[in-house]
């Protein structure tokens, strides 16, 4: 998914400057309109690896590595903004019965995607590593702000909504900074911050699951939102002709195999669009369609696997690859 610039103004675009780079495990973009200097560049990209710094379970010593390492031992406690990432992510555990699952990292390991050796595990793999997996055993003390993973072989992964979460801190940070128009880009979680110069909206594609990166089946209009995709074709490996892909189900320890491709969620902070757009793609389009519905102003676009698109009501799209169909409800 990302932002259609060809469709800014040309008054917009000679004012307009960006700067990308690797952090969060994927490449992050930001793009300033107007009073884009350095030193808010600088200030948005150390947030990012800070952040980084503090959540990836691929750094040591970051507080959410040290929770892993203190499983069934004792409570670790974490920076502030680990507290809030996990009980945002417990509450959205609670919130979709369990198909949001930060403690999916033993599963995570277990099957390597996106690592040197992914693999398909046994299913007396998959079956001992799914006694590990269990947000109700995630036990929170907000006084302390610590965190602890009652039992030995737990581990978290906030991979699922980490990144928003930067999104929304870097958006905080263009705004106190005074600029009224940018375009945040994590990996394809995408915030948009204030509405383009004609005061129109800003025109997010989302992204073709079977196609290169940047093809689009259609657009999303949106103003001061996050737009965020969940999708088969992010991070997998193929063997003997299937795909295996990212998004486990925390009950049945394989990648989600439904009727979806994609999952696309629109709202206003980005850690939630996160959240949900992994929730509804692990619940499928029936209950994850609820879900969303029952959420104010949030939407949602899905892309199955027959080549029809639904959306929620409320959301803005229009499909302009007629190889998809849109299905009003
Ligand atoms: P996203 O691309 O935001 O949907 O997040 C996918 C990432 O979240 C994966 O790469 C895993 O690290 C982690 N993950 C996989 N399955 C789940 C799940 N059911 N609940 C929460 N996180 C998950
Ligand atoms: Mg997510």
């Amino acid at each position: 998914m990302y932002v259609i610039f060809g469709m800014f103004p040309v008054s917009c675009a000679r004012t307009e400057s960006s700067r990308a780079e690797f952090a969060l495990g994927t490449v992050c973009s930001v793009t300033l309109f107007e009073r884009g200097d350095n030193r808010v560049y600088q200030e948005i990209f150390s947030r990012l690896r800070e952040i980084d710094n503090r959540m990836s379970v691929n750094i040591a010593a970051s507080d959410v590595s040290r929770i892993n390492a203190a499983a069934g031992i004792e409570p670790v406690q974490v920076h502030d903004d680990v507290f809030f990432v996990i009980e945002r992510a417990v509450f959205y555990a609670r919130l979709s019965n369990g198909a949001f699952d930060p403690s999916v990292g033993p599963l995570v390991s277990l099957w390597g995607i996106g690592g040197e050796n992914p693999r398909v595990p046994t299913q007396e793999e998959i079956e001992k590593t799914l006694s590990f997996v269990n947000w109700r055993d995630i036990e929170l003390d907000a006084n302390s702000k610590s965190v602890f993973l009652k039992k030995p072989g737990m581990a978290l992964d906030l991979g699922a909504i980490a990144k928003g979460y930067a999104a929304d801190e870097a958006a905080a940070i263009i705004k106190s900074a005074g600029i009224e128009r940018a375009i945040i880009d994590l990996g394809g979680n995408i915030v948009t911050c204030g509405v383009k110069k004609d005061k129109s909206p800003w025109r997010v594609g989302i992204q073709n699951p079977d196609e290169k990166r940047g093809t689009y089946i259609g657009i999303t209009q949106v103003k001061e939102q996050s737009v965020v995709t969940s999708g088969v074709y992010e991070r997998f490996f193929e063997k003997d002709g299937v795909r295996y892909h990212h998004i486990f189900s925390p009950s049945g320890g394989y990648p989600v195999d439904n009727e979806l491709l994609s999952v696309t969620v629109i709202a206003h902070n980005s850690i939630d669009a996160d959240a949900l757009s992994t929730a509804a793609f692990v619940l499928g389009y029936e209950k994850g369609a609820t879900l969303i519905e029952s959420l104010p102003d949030t939407e949602a676009v899905f892309v199955m696997k027959d080549m029809t698109v639904r959306k929620t009501p409320g959301a803005d799209f229009t499909i302009t690859d007629k190889n998809f169909s849109l299905i009003q409800n």
